[in-house]
């Protein structure tokens, strides 16, 4: 099974640096927070080098 990127919204500032870089998998819920609304939508290596490696608070985790 694929792996799919997970953010923990409690420690993420908002700073939308994933969303802003990985637009087709993160997005912004309703409470200001990143969430993964489709994980297909970029490669594994381009999550992990244009948002994982960059969030500044490291938040974004990978779930088997
Ligand atoms: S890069 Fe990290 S801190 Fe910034 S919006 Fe994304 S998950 Fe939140």
């Amino acid at each position: 099974m694929a792996r799919t990127p997970w953010v923990d919204k409690d420690v993420c500032i908002s700073c939308g640096l994933c969303i802003n870089n990985v637009p087709d998998v993160f997005r912004f819920d309703d409470d200001g927070k990143a969430e993964c609304y489709d994980p297909d939508g970029a490669s594994e290596v381009d999550i992990q080098s244009n948002a994982i490696d960059v969030c500044p608070v490291s938040c974004i985790l990978w779930q088997e």
